[in-house]
């Protein structure tokens, strides 16, 4: 096939809006723009679709495994490269690896297996997502107690190094374990900086997001609640107009007229954004595994310690974007844009992420009007 390709036959959403009766131009691995089928020059090889949707490949910003593997368990690039190929079958082209808290030695190895992610360009890595070990003890929630701990001047130090050789770096933290000051310095690194697992006061979290925090790590989970006289974390983040937060659309997470009250609060410039959350679980019919020598088991939807504490979630991205069109009040296109432009502005890359314009790097995905995938095609190429 020619390195120029037309698809024709389905509706274009191109991330802000829809195109009916029109081609989505591919070149390389870049996507050429969108125009009328009238208007197709004839070096275009055409390729027939029939019927459905042409939108983004999603972008999720907290993966912890998939395809068997948890990062916890095999911080290699061969894990790395395992758990971005399991999520693509459900629509993401693009994720954060992501590491729950565990020990220093398994912190560097990851951090060491996104580097040679990065500089071997694996399909589908974006970054690396630390989830902790800088959180709170009382929000601690699936995390490991005996590894949460206070951030030193060493942890910047290496933390600031590591992002030099990595394009995108985000660090959940607790204001309990990293005090303004620290964050201000993680920040200046281009660090992307969540708030969570955390009790933090609102008070507390309005002067980290001063400091340099720019979202809440997955909204209402493991986090001080909205209360009257005490708005926490949830109600520091729904208020603020420019802070993203992470979701976990599952169903079992979050209520969904609590989902419904953050959709009518996050209309600013900080948006929500889907993540899955998803453990080694996802593309397997594992029904159990280990998350720091713990066991966690999977069950009806779920994934829970042996007290009961979820532990990640049993969730792909599509899964997700079905929840919220089918359970909440958000519309069909809110909800691609939630799995897909805005983690890209939230990631400063919506250059080239995010949206079907000319120029953006060619990951999209054909569904069709129930939201189930036909088709899945990275830098131009088509995987699935
Ligand atoms: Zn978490």
């Amino acid at each position: 096939m020619s390195d120029k390709t037309a698809y024709i036959g389905a509706n274009i959403f191109n991330g802000q809006q829809m195109h009916t009766n029109c081609a989505l131009l591919i070149n390389g691995g870049r996507i050429g723009g969108i125009v009328s089928v009238e208007a197709l020059h004839d070096d275009y090889a055409r390729v027939e679709l029939s019927g459905g949707l042409l939108t983004p490949g999603f972008i999720d910003l907290q993966v912890n495994g998939g395809g068997g593997v948890l990062l916890n368990q095999d911080p290699s690039i061969k894990g790395i490269q395992t758990i971005c190929k399991a999520h693509l079958q459900f629509g993401t082209t693009s994720l954060l690896p992501t590491l729950i808290t565990d020990a220093p030695d398994v912190t560097k190895q990851a951090i060491d297996a996104a580097i040679e992610a990065e500089s071997t360009n694996v399909p589908g890595f974006l970054g690396l997502h630390l989830e902790g070990p800088h959180l709170s003890m009382q929000k601690k929630g699936a995390h490991s107690p005996d590894l949460i701990r206070q951030v030193t001047d060493q942890d910047i130090e290496i933390l600031c190094e590591a992002k030099k050789y990595l394009s995108k770096l985000l660090i959940t933290i607790a204001p309990e374990s990293v005090n303004c000051d620290q964050i201000s310095q993680l920040a200046s690194c281009g660090i992307h900086l969540s708030l969570g697992h955390s009790a933090a006061t609102s008070q507390q979290a309005k002067e980290a997001f001063t400091a340099g925090v720019s979202s809440v790590t997955h909204l209402y989970n493991a986090m001080s609640p909205l209360t009257h006289r005490e708005p926490g974390i949830v109600g520091a983040a729904l208020n603020a107009d420019d802070i993203y937060c992470g979701l976990i659309a599952d169903g079992f997470h979050v209520n969904a007229d609590a989902i419904n009250i953050a959709l009518r609060m996050k209309t600013g410039r900080g948006k929500l954004m889907l993540v899955t959350d998803a453990m080694s679980t996802i593309g397997t019919d594992q029904d159990e595994f280990e998350l720091n020598g713990r066991l966690v088991k999977r069950e009806g939807g779920r994934l829970t310690l042996s007290d009961g504490t979820l532990a990640g979630a049993d969730l792909d991205m599509i899964s997700a974007v079905k929840f919220m069109t089918e359970q909440t009040n958000c519309d069909k296109f809110e909800a691609l844009r939630m799995a897909s432009s805005y983690p890209a502005q939230y990631l400063n890359i919506s250059q080239e992420y995010g949206h079907l314009r000319n120029g953006a790097v060619a990951n999209f995905i054909h569904i069709t009007d129930h939201l189930e995938i036909s088709s899945i095609w990275q830098d131009g190429e088509k995987k699935q």
